[in-house]
Parts: structure tokens; C-alpha cells; sequence
């Protein structure tokens, strides 16, 4: 689960990064609008990561020099950039919507590194664009810190997702609920195509658009389903198996997106577009973040099926795509969609078998996992640092493990699953030292509560960036113990279990 980092030798000035856009260059104005960003007043950089700089072998040195600002913060633009904003549409809430598209975000190209991946560079913030609808086409310093703090957690903790490389702020103005400053984040990932950019095409009923897309998607991102006898098919089998992977570790670490419309969903199983989101403090598998969704579609426990439910809207939109009569591509996509639940399934189990300690299989393992759970829910009990402390789980006959089964109210309940779960542990035969630390490596200590969120934010808008690189350096390493920051893995004080969060950013 632990992040590989990479090392590469080569590192780049900022005049030696080679810019393209295969995506423009490849395809055409059906599917994006060209524009250049629009500046922010009184731009200045919030916060740099070193870390994706390494992704596209850019010498960390260069976000010191006036030019990276300058390229990276909207205000001018790299000579080799080709700006443009995607196209896109998407099921919203479940209803759809014929057109979106990047209505504050432009991608300004991608860069190439010596491995061979690509890395799109987008601006998010940076000013209306044609498909900004009734938007001011920004982004607020708030959203932007979430977003560039809670991509960066996210990948530490091994999970996929965009990535950030910088973020500026601003002195311009920015009306939500109450006036805010403009920022902007420059964003990472190999593509930011969506489940929606195929939507948009299937329900304009432009088929003959779909095509180039996919062709488009493939050879850049997916060159090993090029081989494949029916690759639009194969193409839908894989998204169809990331999505149900990435769903599956959001459980696992107990992290809700909050808006998992159609064009939230990346076509290449990432992570993509944080804005509500939120991870579980207490073990509420109702839980919903986003104060705009009454309904609770996207509550922590709905994600699963409505994974489920989005990719069946994208495999409607590929249907033109497969090979065979309609009624036999629409088998062919059901029979790919019937996988996705055995999949998430499967791994979700394999996960959670891991967050216990069990390394190998047995019967009740689902039993006794789904029993926890409840009696979790029914004393609220902290996710995180439960599965954390679990880790020292003390098996022997006599041992009361007072530490965990004070976090129940039920304790007596509490001792009843102990001891089941030291009969399991028993046919390990692994040592206590040696589970936990597998453990460890599965239950995350640092994670981006809210209430951590929230305080980088407060300080950050007072002009004080210094909690937002703090912040950011702890949980780089979330799997680890850090005696010197033992506060920031503390559940959170009263105010912090109320914070609402609003879909506006
Ligand atoms: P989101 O819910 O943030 O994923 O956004 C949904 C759609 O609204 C996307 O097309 C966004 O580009 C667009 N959008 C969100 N906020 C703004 C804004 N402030 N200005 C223009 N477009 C926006
Ligand atoms: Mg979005």
C-alpha cells in the first residue's frame, strides 16, 4: 500500500520542459475550446510540491524563479503551452445534463517524461471559459487548499488520484456564500477525461464522434488494450475494474467523495474533482459530507452502487462503440457490469482482511468483519484510530485489551468479538510484532480530517501558509508513527465534528 517513490536522475529548468497536447493535437474543436487563462490580481504562490515536480523531472529549485508563477499561475504562458478547455457533459444527482465541460479549469498542456508518461497540466481558477455557464470561472483559496492537501493524502495512503503541483492565491475577490479570495491549482494526471466526455457525444447522437475518443483514450492511456480483438469492449472491462478498485479502497479508508455525478468520474479510475469530500471520524456508514445532498445519494455507504450506476451510464455511451446488433452490444456491456460488484467485493475483502491482521482466508473472516463493523456503528466509534490501535491487539487468554474496548459502550459486546477474533488470530500464527507492523502498513495514523482541513484553511486565508505545507508533510507519510505530531492524529474537539461543507468552491 505504501507509495513507490520515484527517483528520477534527470531534472528540468523550466525552459527545458516539453510541452504538447496531444489531446488538441489529436483531436478537434468538438472536443475542446482553445483559450488562454485569465490572471488573478495580485497573484503569489501558496504552496509548492516537490513531489509531482519530480513527476514531470522539474528541479524543485525553479518554483523559487518569478517565471514559475508566472506559468503556473495563470499569468502568462509557457511558450510551448496550448491551452484549452474539455468538453464534457454528465449525469448530475442523476439527472442529465447535455453539456458542462471545464467551465473554470484549461488545461495547458502535458509534459512528457523520460519514462514515457504523460502528465496533463491544468489550471483550475483560471477564469471563465465557454462552458462556464452561470460561473465566474474561479476557485476559491478554501476549495483549493482541500483539493491540493486531500489529492496529495490520497496518494500517500496509496490510493489513485490527480495529483497537485502548485497552488496560487490572490487578492481578488471571490463571491460565495461570503466573499472569498481567488486561488488556483495547478493539477496533474495523465488525463482528465471523464465518464462524461463519452456521455456528451452518445446523447448529442454523434456516434461517429465516439469513436476518435476512445481511439484517442486507448492509444495514450490504455496502449495495452490495442491488441485486443473487441478493444471498445476491453476499454469498458478496465475502467469497469479501476472504478471498482478505487471504490473499494474509499471504503477501506472511509474517505466519501460527496459528488460522484458522471463527469466527476475519471476514465482512468482516479480520483478526480475534490470538492465536498470527507473522511469517516466516527464509523457512520450514512454518512454524507455534502450539506447540498439531502437525499444522501452519495452518502459514505451509497458509493459502491452508485459506482455501479455511473458505469452503466458510461457503457450506454459506449454502446455504439461495441461490436455486434444493439441488443448484443447491450448484453456485452451488462455482462462487463455484472463483474464490477464480485470485483469491489473481492477487493474490498482482501483489504479489510489486511486492516485486521488476517493474512490468509477463512470462512467467517466476512462475519466477523461485518460484526465489528456494527457494533463500530453502534458506539461511534472513531474509523481511523480504532484500526490503528487494533494493531496492538493482544491475543492471550488473560488479556482484557482495555485500550480498544473502551471506545465501546457495549463492552461486554466488545469482549464477545474479542475473543472470537483471538481464536482467528490464533490460526495465524504470525507474531504480535509482525501483524502489527503489517498492520501499520494498512492502517493509515494520519488521515485529512476536516478539522485539519479547516484550520490550515482559517490560517491560510489570514495570509499564513505555514499549516498548509505542515499539513501536507505529515501526511506524506501516513502510515507512519511521528511522536512529534501525535496531535494531528487526535479525533476531532467538538466544533470539528460539525463542520458543513457546501458543494460551492
Ligand atoms: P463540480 O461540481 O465542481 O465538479 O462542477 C460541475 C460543473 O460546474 C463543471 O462543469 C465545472 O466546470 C462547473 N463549475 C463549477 N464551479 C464553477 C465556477 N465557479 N465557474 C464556472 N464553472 C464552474
Ligand atoms: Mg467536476
Amino acid at each position: 500500500m505504501r507509495p513507490w517513490r520515484h527517483h528520477y536522475g534527470r531534472m528540468n529548468k523550466l525552459e527545458q520542459l516539453t510541452f504538447s497536447n496531444s489531446f488538441a493535437r489529436r483531436l478537434d474543436e468538438h472536443y475542446f475550446a482553445r483559450l488562454d487563462p485569465t490572471p488573478l490580481a495580485g497573484s503569489h504562490l501558496v504552496a509548492f510540491n516537490p513531489q509531482a515536480a519530480e513527476l514531470i523531472e522539474l528541479d524543485p529549485d525553479e518554483a523559487q524563479r518569478p517565471e514559475f508563477l508566472c506559468w503556473f499561475g495563470g499569468e502568462a504562458l509557457h511558450p510551448e503551452a496550448e491551452p484549452v478547455a474539455m468538453l464534457y457533459a454528465g449525469h448530475q444527482f442523476g439527472h442529465y445534463v447535455p453539456q458542462l465541460g471545464d467551465g473554470r479549469a484549461i488545461l495547458l498542456g502535458e509534459v512528457r517524461n523520460s519514462r514515457g508518461e504523460r502528465w496533463e497540466l491544468q489550471l483550475k481558477g483560471a477564469g471563465i471559459t465557454p462552458f462556464s455557464r452561470r460561473g465566474d470561472g474561479r476557485a476559491v483559496l478554501r476549495s483549493t487548499v482541500r483539493e491540493y492537501l486531500c489529492s496529495e493524502a490520497m496518494h500517500a495512503l496509496g490510493i489513485p488520484t490527480t495529483r497537485a503541483l502548485c497552488m496560487s492565491g490572490s487578492e481578488e475577490e471571490v463571491y460565495r456564500e461570503r466573499i472569498e479570495k481567488g486561488a488556483m491549482l495547478l493539477r496533474m494526471a495523465p488525463s482528465h477525461l471523464r465518464f462524461g466526455s463519452f456521455e456528451l457525444f452518445y446523447y448529442r447522437n454523434q456516434f461517429e464522434r465516439l469513436k476518435p475518443l476512445a481511439d484517442y483514450l486507448i492509444e495514450h492511456h490504455y496502449p495495452e488494450l490495442l491488441e485486443q480483438e473487441e478493444r471498445y469492449l476491453a476499454l469498458f472491462r478496465e475502467v469497469t475494474r479501476r472504478t471498482a478498485e478505487l471504490i473499494s479502497q474509499w471504503q477501506q479508508v472511509g474517505f466519501a467523495h460527496g459528488v460522484m455525478n458522471t463527469d466527476n468520474m475519471s476514465i482512468l479510475g482516479l480520483t478526480l474533482d475534490y470538492g465536498p469530500f470527507g473522511f469517516l471520524d466516527d464509523y457512520d456508514p450514512g454518512f454524507i459530507c455534502n450539506h447540498s445532498d439531502h437525499g444522501g445519494r452519495y452518502a459514505f455507504d451509497a458509493q459502491p452502487q452508485i459506482g455501479l450506476w455511473n458505469l452503466s451510464c458510461l457503457g450506454q455511451a459506449l454502446l455504439p462503440l461495441f461490436d455486434g446488433e444493439p441488443e448484443e452490444a447491450a448484453e456485452k456491456a451488462n455482462a462487463v457490469l455484472s463483474e464490477y460488484k464480485p470485483a469491489l467485493d473481492r477487493h474490498y475483502a482482501e483489504g479489510m482482511r489486511a486492516k485486521l491482521g488476517l493474512q490468509q482466508v477463512a470462512e467467517n473472516d466476512v462475519m466477523l468483519l461485518r460484526d465489528l463493523l456494527k457494533l463500530m456503528q453502534q458506539s461511534a466509534v472513531d474509523y481511523t484510530r480504532f484500526f490503528r490501535a487494533l494493531g496492538g491487539f493482544d491475543e492471550s487468554p488473560n488479556a482484557t485489551n482495555d485500550q480498544l474496548r473502551d471506545h465501546f459502550i457495549d463492552r461486554e459486546a466488545f469482549d464477545s468479538w474479542a475473543s472470537r477474533y483471538a481464536i482467528r488470530l490464533g490460526q495465524e500464527g504470525v507474531s504480535a510484532e509482525e501483524r502489527k507492523a503489517a498492520m501499520n502498513r494498512h492502517n493509515p495514523k494520519y488521515i485529512l480530517r476536516n478539522y485539519l482541513a479547516q484550520q490550515a484553511i482559517d490560517r491560510a486565508e489570514a495570509g499564513d501558509y505555514s499549516e498548509i505545507g505542515k499539513l501536507h508533510t505529515i501526511l506524506q507519510r501516513p502510515f507512519d508513527e511521528q511522536p512529534e505530531h501525535e496531535a494531528y492524529a487526535e479525533p476531532p474537539p467538538d466544533w470539528g465534528k460539525t463542520l458543513e461543507i457546501s458543494c460551492s468552491s
